[in-house]
């Protein structure tokens, strides 16, 4: 069992100078993030796009089996749901 601490910051495969201004994480909406034409079928993925925690690995495990399940109802015929009436 070993500790492996890792600075991304000083990887120049990771962090670029614009990486050195804070930008912080999305806050948490509910809001679509694709609406008109495309929101039948383009869809977001993306921890981004989590209304839990937007931006962190749960947001991303959060996110994507909600799209999985978006894109099996459409398979099987029914409506999408959205965001947060599948999250919360
Ligand atoms: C340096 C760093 C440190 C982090 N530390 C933490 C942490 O300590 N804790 C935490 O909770 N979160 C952390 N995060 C955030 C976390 O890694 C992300 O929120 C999470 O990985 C996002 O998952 P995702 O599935 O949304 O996207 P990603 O993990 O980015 O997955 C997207 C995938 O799509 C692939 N892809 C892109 N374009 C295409 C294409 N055109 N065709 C096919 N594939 C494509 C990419 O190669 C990638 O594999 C960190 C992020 C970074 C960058």
């Amino acid at each position: 069992m070993a500790t492996l601490y890792k600075d991304w910051a000083a990887d120049a495969l990771t962090a670029t100078e614009d990486d050195l201004i804070a930008a912080g994480h999305p806050l948490p909406d509910a809001r679509p993030w694709v609406s008109g034409d495309w929101s039948p079928v383009l869809m977001l993925a993306g921890s981004e796009t989590s209304v839990t925690n937007p931006g962190y690995l749960e947001g991303a495990a959060e996110a994507a089996p909600r799209v999985a399940a978006d894109i099996e109802r459409i398979w099987q015929g029914l409506p999408r749901r959205s965001a947060s009436a599948s999250t919360l």
